[in-house]
């Protein structure tokens, strides 16, 4: 890092230079950004993390990310000419082609997701385009909000647009403590499902339960509690982005004609797969990833609405970065863990 502080027209920014461990999150003086037309700066206050920083940091292979790259998906901060307090849109299209124009930004080809695709808010200052802003509602804890979008999204795009969750319905939430897993749950109470989920601890199952499941187990224990639960007929969705780990459950509890929808594969992403039990159980296998901008406009009314609530672990410091890694590779976080942007307090 660079000895004198930033000046007038540099900032500073986290950036990842080459893959590797907690090491690689350096802090870094870069050009500070300033808007054009139709664009605003956001001075950012917090950034949550997802499993997808870890991705960025560590590297994935047959993957090429464009490094250098500031991380951060999901960002809070202030508009730096009104004050309004806002979060970011975590993905964004091109706006131009078939997809996009549809309101399918995330089949666009170019879709970008912010601190994986192009630069994120892991840094003190963002300039975006006018419509990748969401206000924070009112009373709201900004990083609270931050804990929001990318999450949001993603468990209400599996829902609603891939699964077509519908009332009543019975549906499984694997990993219900995880950031879209405690989305998944409030979602699906929200559409009129009802809901059950499996969680490693009982601090995390009691966290399932308080936001609306009915029964919460542990991974053992599942496939017996999901049997009981449906009568043995099984859950008309299992929500999973575990992976290989929880895959054999996730398709065995599916009644016939059910739906698995998966939008990752944090615990391995190769799985056996018997095509009789696909074909002669009508079972629909669904792959999900982050939504249109619509999409996370309609989820931000249920939140300022009431009807979605934020779980945030705890708030770290974003100088501290590579400490908030290391807590959620340890899997130690129910909901999710948000830094606040400290990086002019640096000595
Ligand atoms: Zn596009």
């Amino acid at each position: 890092m660079s000895n004198h502080g930033p000046g007038e027209r540099t900032m500073r920014a986290i950036r990842v230079d080459e893959h590797g461990g907690p090491e690689v999150l350096r802090t870094v003086v870069v050009p500070r950004p300033e808007p054009g037309p139709g664009q605003v700066a956001v001075d950012v206050t917090h950034v949550a993390l997802n499993h997808l920083d870890l991705w960025v940091r560590r590297g994935v292979p047959g993957h090429r990310f464009p490094l250098p790259l500031i991380p951060g998906s999901d960002v809070a901060g202030v508009r730096a000419d009104t004050g309004q307090p806002v979060v970011l849109h975590p993905g964004f299209g091109c706006m131009a082609c078939p997809r996009c124009l549809s309101g399918r930004h995330d089949l666009c080809r170019r879709y970008i997701i912010r601190g994986e695709r192009g630069d994120g808010g892991m840094c003190e200052r963002v300039v975006v385009p006018e419509a990748e802003l969401l206000p924070i509602p009112a009373g709201m804890d900004p990083a609270h909000a931050a804990a929001l979008p990318l999450a949001l999204l993603t468990a209400w795009h599996m829902l609603r647009t891939r699964a077509g969750i519908a009332p009543g319905d019975r549906v499984l939430v694997q990993a219900g403590a995880s950031g879209v897993g405690v989305m998944a749950i409030q979602i699906a109470k929200l559409c009129g499902a009802r809901v059950v989920a499996t969680a490693s601890s009982p601090d995390k199952r009691e966290l399932c339960r308080a936001l609306g499941a009915e029964h919460a187990w542990s991974y053992e224990d599942a496939a017996t509690g999901v049997r009981d639960w449906t009568g043995k007929e099984g859950v008309d969705i299992a929500v999973d982005h575990v992976g290989a780990a929880t895959w054999p459950l996730s398709l065995r509890a599916l009644r016939w004609g059910g739906t698995y929808v998966t939008c990752g594969a944090t615990a391995g992403h190769e799985v056996a797969l018997d095509l009789r039990a696909v074909f002669f159980k009508q079972l629909s296998v669904l792959g999900s990833t982050m939504g249109g901008m619509g999409e996370l406009c309609d989820a931000w009314k249920a939140v300022q609405a009431g009807a979605i609530r934020p779980v945030v672990d705890r708030v770290g410091r974003m100088s501290a970065l590579g400490e908030a890694h290391a807590l959620l590779e340890d899997r130690a976080i129910a909901g999710k863990i948000v830094v606040r942007q400290d990086l002019g307090e640096e000595a």
